[in-house]
């Protein structure tokens, strides 16, 4: 059997996260390695590994994601704005193989990215 991923573990309660909101269907929690004053990793149960993998039956569920992504906005405030981001591969430095987008703010975030 594949091993499992880091976020698998999260959702299976192998490993601890401070978890903010979790659905049926999605959890989001604070990553370990903040690149903002807020950094949240918001992940599909369904395990599905990058941008890559989404197919066509997945939509919903990656809609349902960013309805998620902004309730937690609005549950932390976030009226300044925030970013949302999804690496997808090794040239974007994806490290962790399960679908996620990073959700940022609380500074000012700069652009183009790095
Ligand atoms: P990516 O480069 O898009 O694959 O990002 C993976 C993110 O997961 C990084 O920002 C890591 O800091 C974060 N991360 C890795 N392990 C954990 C963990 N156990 N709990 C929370 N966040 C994690």
């Amino acid at each position: 059997m594949a091993q499992k991923t880091v976020f698998k573990k999260i959702i299976d309660r192998e490993i601890p996260a401070k978890i903010v909101y979790e659905d049926d269907l999605c959890l989001a929690f604070e990553d370990i390695h903040p690149q903002a004053p807020t950094h949240l990793i918001v992940i599909p149960k369904r395990e599905i590994p990058s941008v890559d993998g989404v197919a066509e039956g997945d939509a919903a569920l990656v809609g349902h994601l960013f309805v998620a992504i902004r309730k937690i906005a609005a549950k932390m405030g976030l009226s300044g704005g925030y970013r949302v981001v999804a690496n997808c591969g090794r040239d974007a430095g994806q490290e962790v193989m399960h679908l996620h987008f990073h959700l940022l703010a609380g500074r000012k975030l700069t652009w183009p990215p790095g």
